[in-house]
């Protein structure tokens, strides 16, 4: 906006005029106060409705007598700011610029200046003034003389003239400026909308390069379920064109049973979830594909829509399938393999007891030296071979994961001594050392798996002495805190440590990482010469782990191994368990019922027993060891697992279920097959105890005497 005063009245009149009378004649007329002149006032107020009174004229005169002062006077008001609304110009002004180009000079100084040409002669026709003027509106003309009213109305006109044009001016530049703001708004506005405009055609263009290119089905639905729009894969996955979907309405494609149902899962108009639906695609008239169906409401372009995602996973499906029949299979297979294991055992096991058992008769019977020596070695080729049966059985345990512990109490040092005692023969054939050492902190009885803890023991006494010539093998016990063994411990847990030294050949650095693992000796040579299976540390450090512990080995070629593991076990209430502690019995003859269907073995059991002074009946089968038992009085009865007919189980439940008092006489089971589970079938069906094919003298005396020791007390 232009300040207030460039809108006031302007009143400055400027009078270029060489004739000093013609200033005086002007003023007179602009600036006296006759009453011609109020009444010109008064005119003046009716004719530019001015409300008030009719003041004096106000006209500020000066005057300037050539051209040249004149345009100084009016450009010196231009600078101030003060222009003149104004002037009146004579043509003729001698020596100076003539009225036209004082005229010409004046407006090119000031253009709104109004002017009024004051001419007595005809120096210049009005088409002349106008040819050289041109035909501005600012510019009037008056002859003299002046005829006085004329003057004045003119300079009143004039004043108003320039202030109104000056008014207007200043109107149309805010106008101007006003339309340049909004021309700039504008701009920017188009601006915005055009980038706008283009980022949503590249977002557009962006959906529907992903909307075309997805190898998902992705199709459109209005409300009414009719398919809008549909991308390629969704044209493939029904083998319809996009023309013909588009035709389509979803139920036409059968993803559901009927039209309901479709509506319901959709429920058009607004909340059309749907996550991860299975549903059954046709595609052709043949084929039948299974799919996922994703829906969800969107808004396209302000018309509400439903987008739905179908994913084929019919390969998918089929693969799952081959997965699960692949892995019954495999489970199948592995289930198979044990039981074909179990069965091979079993079946090893059993001439095995015959050959061993019959050795041991042998043994004892009086035999020349050097058939002795021949029996001692069939022995010694039974007892590998036994061995072996029971390294390759636990191995294969171990790898289908179904290795188990037991839970019994058992006295750790008890453990340990026998352990040892074991390979005493053994190290003194050698001349070795075999030395043992007891943490007096050991706990006294632990819970854990005392066969195993045993085996894992024996095995690597058994390499200590069998990979040394001379010095010794130590075996060392220690109890660890719960700090050195890095672990925190329940109450009553215990982690105990046991290291097996020896001073016999080493292991190279090199063969060191393996020796754990199945299958490994350090060569071929030591096979040759020492003979096993390469499975005996596997097992042990697996059986370790499966106690809570880990195994390790530092050993230096030529000067011996120390093997360590530690296992960790819970310390047993003081409340010694039976069947461990029982008090040798006198091994007076016992009436003993073997109830054995192999012929073979029916010799080894019964030679045996008669051996240690027993006296035993044989029966083949289960029936006849159900009546013998209620006929005559047996201190135990010794009971072969697998017969025809009746199994050891059954006639055992057969004799538990007795009114009798014989149904409580001790049963030993005698069973070729080693598995836990096994076992746990023998006690169940109502065993008190029992005994693994091949068994050994001792083994069968030391069972004998716990459970005589029991019968002899129970009468
Ligand atoms: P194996 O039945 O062959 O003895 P192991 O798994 O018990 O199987 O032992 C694997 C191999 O580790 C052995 O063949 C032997 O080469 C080496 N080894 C084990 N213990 C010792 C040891 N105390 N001294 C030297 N070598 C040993």
């Amino acid at each position: 906006m232009k300040p207030e005063s460039l809108l006031e009245r302007n009143l400055r009149i400027l009078v270029i005029d060489d004739n000093p009378a013609i200033h005086d004649d002007l003023k007179k007329i602009l600036l006296g106060r006759g009453t011609e002149d109020s009444a010109l006032i008064a005119d003046e107020s009716l004719l530019f409705d001015t409300q008030e009174p009719a003041p004096t004229t106000g006209f500020e005169v000066e005057s300037a007598y050539q051209g040249q002062e004149g345009l100084a006077m009016v450009e010196k008001r231009m600078a101030a700011g003060l222009p003149y609304a104004l002037a009146f110009v004579d043509v003729r002004m001698p020596p100076g610029w003539d009225g036209i180009e004082t005229i010409l000079r004046l407006w090119q100084a000031d253009p709104d200046l109004q002017i009024v040409i004051c001419t007595a002669y005809s120096d210049y026709s009005w088409s002349d003034i106008r040819t050289k003027l041109g035909s501005s509106e600012n510019l009037l003309i008056l002859k003299k003389p002046f005829d006085n009213i004329e003057v004045i109305q003119l300079a009143h006109a004039l004043t108003r003239k320039w202030l109104v044009s000056r008014q207007a001016q200043i109107k149309l530049d805010d106008l101007d400026a006003v339309v340049a703001l909004r021309t700039r708004e504008l701009q920017r506005a188009n601006e915005a909308l055009t980038q706008e405009f283009s980022e949503r055609s590249k977002a557009e263009q962006a959906f529907r390069t992903i909307f075309e290119a997805s190898p998902i089905a992705i199709s459109l639905l209005d409300r009414d379920l009719n398919f809008v729009d549909a991308n390629a894969a969704m044209q493939r996955l029904h083998g319809v064109s996009h023309e013909k979907l588009l035709g389509m309405r979803l139920p036409d494609l059968a993803w559901f049973s009927s039209e309901q149902e479709a509506r319901q899962m959709f429920s058009p108009g607004g909340s059309a979830i749907l996550d991860q639906q299975e549903i059954t695609v046709p595609a052709g008239p043949l084929d039948k594909r299974t799919a996922l169906l994703w829906a969800r409401p969107v808004d396209v372009h302000g018309v509400p829509r439903i987008i739905c995602f179908v994913l084929d996973i019919t390969e998918r499906k089929l693969m799952e399938s081959k997965l699960r029949e692949a892995q019954r299979e495999a489970e199948e297979a592995a289930r198979a393999k044990s039981e074909f294991l179990a069965n091979m055992s079993h079946e090893i096991r059993t001439p095995l007891h015959g050959m061993l058992g019959l050795c041991a008769v042998l043994n004892d019977e009086t035999l020349p030296d050097h058939l002795r020596s021949m029996a001692k070695l069939i022995q010694t080729s039974g007892d590998v071979l036994c061995h072996i049966v029971d390294d390759i059985l636990d191995f294969s345990k171990i790898e289908s994961g179904k290795l188990e512990l037991e839970a019994e109490q058992f006295d750790v040092r008890d453990s340990l001594r026998w352990s040892v005692d074991v390979f005493q023969t053994a190290a003194k054939e050698k001349k070795i050392d075999l030395n043992l050492r007891i943490d007096p902190k050991l706990p006294g009885r632990v819970i854990g798996d005392s066969t195993r803890f045993q085996q894992i023991l024996t095995n690597l006494i058994s390499n200590a002495i069998k990979f040394t010539d001379r010095g010794s093998v130590n075996v060392d016990s220690q109890l660890l805190s719960s700090a050195d063994a890095s672990v925190a411990l329940r109450p009553n847990e215990c982690v105990l440590r046991f290291t097996v030294t020896d001073s016999g050949i080493g292991i190279p650095p090199e063969k060191l990482e393996h020796i754990f693992g199945s299958f490994n000796q350090v060569d071929a040579s030591t096979t040759r010469r020492f003979g096993g299976t390469g499975l005996g540390l596997a097992i042990s450090s697996r059986l370790v782990q499966a106690m809570g512990g880990a195994m390790e080995v530092e050993s230096t070629p030529g000067r011996g191994s120390a093997f360590s593991f530690t296992v960790r076990l819970v310390a047993a209430d003081n409340e010694s368990e039976k069947r461990n502690v029982v008090a040798p019995a006198e091994t007076a003859a016992k009436r003993i019922l073997v109830v054995e269907d192999n012929p073979i073995n029916q010799i080894v059991t019964q030679r045996l027993l008669q051996h240690m002074g027993h006296s035993p009946t044989v029966v083949s089968d289960g029936q006849s060891a159900i009546a013998e038992v209620q006929s005559s009085p047996y201190d135990v009865v010794l009971m072969d697992l697998h017969m025809p007919d009746l199994d050891g189980r059954e006639v055992t439940r057969h004799i538990r279920n007795l009114s009798a008092a014989c149904s409580q006489i001790p049963i030993i089971a005698l069973t070729a097959s080693a598995t836990v589970q096994d076992r746990r079938e023998c006690l169940a069906a109502g065993m008190n105890d029992y005994l693994t094919k091949p068994f050994t003298v001792d083994a069968l005396a030391t069972v004998l005497q716990r459970w005589s020791a029991v019968a002899d007390r129970s009468r």
